[in-house]
């Protein structure tokens, strides 16, 4: 065997499950197929939002849950990537994250129209309705993914960029995965690949109903402080205060781009994408932003926008994302690490495939 646990990706997922694997002692080869910190996928930029409200009770949970794996990465780091900046949700969306809430027994508060314009100066609908929570914040997304693989690495990972796996086959008596110039054999692998997974698990006979698409935000200067905003009335727009490193403060817009090929894009940002968030953004605080740029970044869809945790014998392939996935990184990483070893990874049984599982239950639980 070349390798006990082979990774494809370092994204947010690849890392996630690398840094796992190697502090319970693996050793973890990780495969990327472009270079460290690139911005062709879905875990690039500065900012993310952190926050425990969601449309569906079971990522409250695991946000719940997911909050001591963050703890942990920030003891390790001896710095925090998770800085709360209080948020607000807006619109029919928020009425649902609040029953979402209350189920869970999280704290929120509820805000009328007149307290949302007055308490953070924003211009909203005479009739809209709010929740705000202390405990929403900003990740440093980035720096959490180079981090990420900085730990691992000194747990003993291998990183190996500009390697592109061409296909992976689990078997009897392993994996073995096929690159550019031969093919590598493990006991186990696990496969990270966002934008990629669901052509990459077709290699292994794992058909999963991906949709990837190129979404868009863009940052901007704007002369004051704002907490994280969702905006649930359609289309779906977010704000990301400034923090870390980011340029400005970062808005987009959720489930909004078309369906692309990761391969083949076309990956630039669009005009009209930055007129709607900069009018969405001038509208509601009531001031002209100023623009600093655009960017786009990959969804990897699955139905219900839940998280996919897909299993055949020593291959496991993981899409933790519609959007949504960033917060949930390394508690995702800790079930990635305990689905390799057979251990019960204590998600809800239907983010875990081993049959295709029955999407009847439409339902559009997240939001970033
Ligand atoms: C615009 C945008 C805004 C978002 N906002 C939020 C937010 O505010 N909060 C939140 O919680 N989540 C948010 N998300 C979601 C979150 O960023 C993603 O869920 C997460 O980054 C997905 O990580 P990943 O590891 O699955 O994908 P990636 O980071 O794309 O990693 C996959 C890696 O696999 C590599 N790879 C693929 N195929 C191969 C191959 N064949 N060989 C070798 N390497 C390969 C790729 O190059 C890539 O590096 C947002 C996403 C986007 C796009």
């Amino acid at each position: 065997m070349d390798a006990e646990i082979i990774i494809v990706g370092a994204g947010l997922m690849g890392t996630s499950a690398a840094l796992e694997l190697s502090r319970r002692g693996h050793r973890v080869m990780v495969l990327e197929q472009f270079d460290a910190g690139h911005s062709r996928g879905s875990s690039h930029g500065p900012t993310r939002i952190f926050r425990f409200s969601n449309q569906d009770p079971i990522y409250v949970e695991l946000a719940l849950e997911g909050w001591r794996d963050w703890q942990r990465l920030e003891r390790d780091l001896g710095a925090a990537v998770v800085e709360p900046t209080g948020g607000i949700d807006i619109g029919e969306g928020a009425a649902l994250c609040a029953q979402a809430l209350s189920e869970c027994g999280v704290a929120f508060e509820e805000l009328d129209a007149t307290e949302i314009s007055e308490r953070f100066d924003l211009h909203v609908a005479a009739d809209s309705y709010g929740i705000f929570q202390e405990s929403t914040g900003v990740i440093a997304a980035s720096k959490v993914v180079a981090s990420q693989a900085h730990l691992a690495s000194l747990a003993g990972a291998e990183f190996r960029y500009g390697v592109k796996v061409r296909s992976v086959s689990p078997g009897p008596n392993g994996v073995e995965v096929v690159v550019e110039d031969g093919s590598i054999t493990a006991e186990r692998a696990v496969v990270g690949a966002g934008a990629w997974t669901r052509q990459l698990a077709q290699t292994a006979k794992i058909e999963l109903p991906l949709v990837v698409t190129k979404e868009q935000v863009a940052y901007f200067s704007i002369a004051r402080d704002l907490p994280v905003i969702i905006d649930w009335n359609e289309p779906t727009h977010y704000l990301v205060p400034k923090r870390y490193e980011a340029a400005g403060i970062r808005v987009g817009l959720h489930h909004h781009g078309g369906e692309v090929d990761p391969d083949l894009g076309p990956f630039e940002p669009t005009d009209d994408g930055i007129e709607e968030v900069t009018s969405w953004l001038e509208g509601i605080s009531g001031q002209k932003p100023g623009l600093i740029a655009g960017e786009t970044c990959l969804y990897t869809n699955a139905p219900n926008e839940d998280f996919v945790f897909a299993q055949d014998g020593p291959l496991l392939v993981v899409s933790a994302c519609s959007g949504h996935g960033f917060k949930f990184g390394p508690r995702m990483g800790r079930a990635a690490a305990d689905l390799i070893e057979d251990k019960d990874p204590g998600l809800p049984a239907r983010l875990i495939w081993r049959e295709r599982p029955d999407d009847s239950t439409e339902s559009d639980p997240a939001t970033p």
